[in-house]
């Protein structure tokens, strides 16, 4: 009862489950029976490095799934919504961003016996480990460059100043006042 004899290699990316992992679900229900169904209304911690760039779910912050498992032939067809919180930065004008996001999740992980690439999700002791493809979908859909606002304007290129607090900041011909004030701090006069 150890899972001796068991004749069948497993590659790294098929390894056995981990029975504690808040994204290991059971689907032994479903019987292989062609039709069957069962709904995942889950609340789940995120899993560390979801995340691109400046841009991603916090470790440990709350995923509300909402899938559907539905038994098929060659395994069990997952689709449905994963709703996460986002945390990050502008890439244009560094403000911090926060917010949260839906993301679709479709996966076919196949029963054991098919022939299947090392990439593909595979029904592992009647259980599905969604860590990998919530990181797929997660990462490659997280903007590269997120920003504050579609049209933010950045930050002077000049002075870093941040536009958005107002639109109309230019430097002109002269030279702004607040250079000429920094020039003053390189000694330790108080002002
Ligand atoms: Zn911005
Ligand atoms: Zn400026």
């Amino acid at each position: 009862m150890d899972g001796q004899g068991r004749g069948t290699a497993v590659s790294p990316t098929h390894a056995q489950p981990d029975r504690r992992s808040p994204l290991v679900f059971e689907v032994h229900e479903l019987g292989r029976r062609a039709g069957a169904m069962k709904r995942i209304d889950a609340t789940v911690p995120a899993p560390a490095e979801l995340v691109v760039g400046v841009i991603g779910v916090p470790e440990g912050s709350d995923i509300e799934l909402e899938l559907t498992l539905q038994s098929v032939t060659e395994g069990v067809l997952v689709t449905g919504t994963a709703t996460a919180q986002l945390r990050g930065q502008c890439s244009r004008c560094l403000t911090g961003i926060e917010g949260t996001d839906s993301f679709d999740i479709q996966e076919l992980y196949f029963y054991p016996g098919n022939e299947v690439d090392e990439e593909e999700s595979l029904v592992v002791d009647e259980t599905i480990d969604l860590e990998e493809v919530l990181r797929d979908t997660v990462v490659l859909e997280l903007p590269f460059t997120p920003l504050c606002e579609d049209d933010c304007l950045g930050l002077c290129p000049d002075c870093g100043f941040n536009r958005n607090l107002d639109p109309t900041h230019t430097h002109g011909d002269r030279i702004d006042p607040r250079w000429s004030k920094l020039t003053g701090l390189t000694g330790d006069t108080p002002n």
